[in-house]
């Protein structure tokens, strides 16, 4: 298909020279054949920036943002008081994906959705599973309505703050009806036990190579670590426990995926694209 002009695409975050995006997007409009400019925005930390970038980049003719760290609430706010928002975007309290809709800002959250075609593309059973997310921040949030959707049947958020562990459990229960279908349960991270199908690690402990305080009699079939790119302990340990284990470089592409399709409407075959880890 060929263009007069390249859709412009964005992705604002503080810091973000580091950002994979524009990389993975390129390579996504080479397979669709469509000619595209995808640009790492650098924003002040203040919601006031981060909403003149928006506004500016919007105005100016741009089809769509990814936001990152740390500005997925900011753009939660701003689409919840001037625009709209996704399900899976209220129920995160975080927007990773901005476009126009009728008008109006438009904000949706593609990371736990991400996640759960990156499990399944893994062939790790999700229907009827019993998973334990550690870690109650905004990716925890990103990922567990999409799992319920995907059909497990047990969740155990836990995390090292554990008021936030429950207050996610809380938020969850009056999100949406299919949470209906099972009763999230939350604790302390060092407190968690027994045996899971799926343990996802989705606290930010990778940035730092150290492990998490976890029990010995925690155990799984499945472990994921939302990082990527580095030693992984969260990993090398449930690898030795004789787990099958992944990092997070998937979800990074599966999220990317799914925020082209809401902009050009095109659905990229992954398998088909090198993957880069
Ligand atoms: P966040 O909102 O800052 O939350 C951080 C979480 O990690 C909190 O639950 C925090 O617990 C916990 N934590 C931090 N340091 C800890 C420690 N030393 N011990 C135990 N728990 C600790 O961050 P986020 O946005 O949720 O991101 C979390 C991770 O997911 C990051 O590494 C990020 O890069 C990754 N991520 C990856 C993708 C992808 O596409 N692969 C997408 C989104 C995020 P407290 O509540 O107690 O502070």
């Amino acid at each position: 298909m060929s263009q007069s002009s390249p859709q412009h695409f964005i992705v604002i975050g503080n810091p973000i020279a580091h950002s994979k995006s524009p990389e993975i997007h390129q390579q996504f409009a080479k397979q669709a054949q469509l000619q595209i400019r995808y640009n790492r925005q650098y924003c002040p930390d203040d919601a006031a920036s981060f909403i003149d970038v928006v506004e500016a980049f919007f105005n100016g003719g741009g089809v769509g943002a990814n936001v990152t760290v740390p500005f997925k609430q900011v753009a939660y706010q701003l689409c919840a008081e001037r625009g709209q928002l996704s399900t899976h975007a209220q129920v995160a309290g975080a927007v990773n994906t901005l476009m126009l809709k009728e008008g109006k800002i438009y904000g949706d959250n593609t990371d736990g959705q991400g996640l759960v075609n990156h499990l399944l593309s893994l062939g790790w059973p999700l229907q009827g599973a019993k998973v334990a997310i550690l870690g109650a921040g905004g990716a925890s949030r990103g990922v567990a309505l999409p799992l319920i959707e995907a059909g497990i049947k047990q969740l155990t958020i836990a995390n090292r703050t554990v008021e936030k562990a429950q207050a996610l459990v809380q938020q969850l229960g009056t999100a949406s009806p299919i949470i209906d279908s099972i009763q999230p349960t939350y604790c302390a991270l060092e407190q968690l036990e027994g045996d899971f199908d799926i343990i996802i690690n989705a606290t930010s402990i990778g940035l730092s190579g150290d492990m998490l305080p976890l029990k010995d009699s925690l155990n799984c079939h499945y472990a994921y670590d939302m990082m990527y790119g580095r030693e992984l302990p969260f990993l090398t340990h449930f690898s030795d426990k004789g787990a099958e284990v992944s990092p997070g470089y998937g979800m990074l592409i599966g999220q990317a995926a799914l925020s082209f399709k809401l902009w050009t409407g095109t659905s990229v075959d992954l398998n088909a694209l090198n993957e880069a880890q």
